[in-house]
């Protein structure tokens, strides 16, 4: 084997994630490694916080960049909060609601899922109707963007559903975060988690999580260990804790650290506000692109998520072969289906870094390109103009 320095392409991201990184993270990741105790690298955390708890909008101290992906986020949330025997009410209308039953039941906990057609919002009144019939449920689970299939649930209303029933909340905010409206005090969100790399556009494997003081009395109220000793918020509070001191847990990963730095950093100046707006008008200018070329997509108008577009496959074509010349001939990476969408679904992510003009532009017609190519049954010469004018709005 002859092994030379890795050298990948530059390739344009528009799947379910990684999305496009800006290059000033890329930039911000290559400097000089310090300790992860330097008092500059300490600072370096303490701003960290307060970037998280503008992107979270929460004032919890407990609002911190778990060290790994999304998915230990996930983890993180159900093996602190879920004690045996704890009875967990799980939203599921696509892949990860089936990842947090895994997590309840890994826990010791016992699973009451609440299910929904993928491709749908999660339904409030089923969620109501479960917390009736389980009076003892103590915690609600819930994907807000289900990236999967492309649908957003009305986190404000599960979340106070779920109140009502004295239920504490677990919300998955993995592809939202940046890229649509989370408000985590405002809605009373109990714990929450993310990930870098979907609409914050940084490199993957960094989890920002925020617990509140219901849940953090819960956590440290527990009658048994956590079972995982890494992800145990009761050590992690040592160090992350309000007038903690900076113990050692475990050595941070300080540079990718940096890259969410830079990336939380990015968003700021951006502002919320403006980073949602431009997720969601980026979206309208794809949809009326794809939409003209006869492409549909299969969640409801009011139900879609800006920065995951879920269309149908036309019937006939082979939904690989179009994905390997997107990224053979284009550099373009898109989303294949999961689960029961596979083969049927393409998903589009818009995220981040990755919901501009100029890409919207690359998709439409590298995708038009390829599928009339093909013999596709879809309308030519007509999709980027409905971009153009949509975009110009
Ligand atoms: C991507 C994703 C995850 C998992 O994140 P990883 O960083 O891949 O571990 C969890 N939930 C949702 C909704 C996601 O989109």
């Amino acid at each position: 084997m002859d092994i030379t320095t890795f050298n990948p392409p530059v390739r344009t991201l528009m799947g379910p994630g990684p999305s496009d990184v800006y290059p000033r993270i890329l930039e911000a990741m290559s400097r000089p490694t310090i300790g992860h105790l330097d008092p500059l690298f300490v600072g370096l955390m303490e701003e960290m916080k307060a970037l998280l708890q503008y992107a979270f909008q929460t004032e919890s101290a407990l609002t911190m960049p778990v060290s790994a992906p999304g998915s230990a986020g996930m983890e993180t949330c159900f093996v602190n909060l879920v004690e045996p025997g704890d009875k967990v009410i799980v939203c599921q209308n696509g892949v990860f609601g089936g990842r947090m039953k895994e997590n309840v039941e890994r826990c010791g906990g016992i699973p009451v899922m609440v299910e929904d057609e993928w491709g749908k919002a999660v339904d409030p009144q089923k969620l109501e109707d479960a917390l009736k019939a389980n009076s003892d449920a103590k915690i609600v689970a819930f994907v807000q963007a289900e990236t999967s299939t492309g649908a957003q649930s009305d986190v404000k209303r599960l979340v106070e559903l779920s109140h009502q029933y004295d239920c504490l909340t677990i919300v998955d905010a993995v592809t939202s975060l940046g890229g649509t409206p989370i408000k985590v005090d405002e809605w009373q969100i109990d714990a929450i988690y993310s990930g870098t790399q979907k609409c914050l556009s940084c490199t993957p494997g960094i989890s920002p999580v925020s617990f509140n003081e219901r849940t953090q009395e819960k956590i440290r109220d527990r009658k048994t260990k956590v079972q995982s000793w890494f992800l145990d918020l009761n050590l992690v509070m040592g160090y992350w804790g309000s007038g903690a001191k900076r113990a050692y847990h475990h050595t941070a990963p300080v540079n990718a650290l940096y890259a969410l730095h830079e990336a939380l950093l990015i968003l700021k100046e951006e502002g919320l506000e403006n980073a949602w707006k431009r997720h969601q008008d980026n979206h309208l200018a794809l949809r009326a692109g794809l939409e003209a070329m006869g492409l549909t997509f299969i969640v409801a108008e009011n139900d879609r998520l800006p920065q995951l577009n879920a269309v149908s496959v036309p019937d006939g074509v082979d939904d690989a072969e179009v994905r390997s010349r997107l990224l053979n001939q284009y550099n373009l990476e898109i989303g294949a289906g999961l689960g029961v969408l596979a083969g049927k679904v393409w998903r589009i992510g818009l995220m981040g870094h990755a919901s501009r003009a100029e890409n919207i532009l690359l998709c439409i017609s590298a995708l038009e390109a390829v599928l009339s190519d093909m013999g596709a049954p879809i309308n030519t010469g007509v999709a980027v103009s409905a971009m153009h004018k949509a975009l110009s709005r």
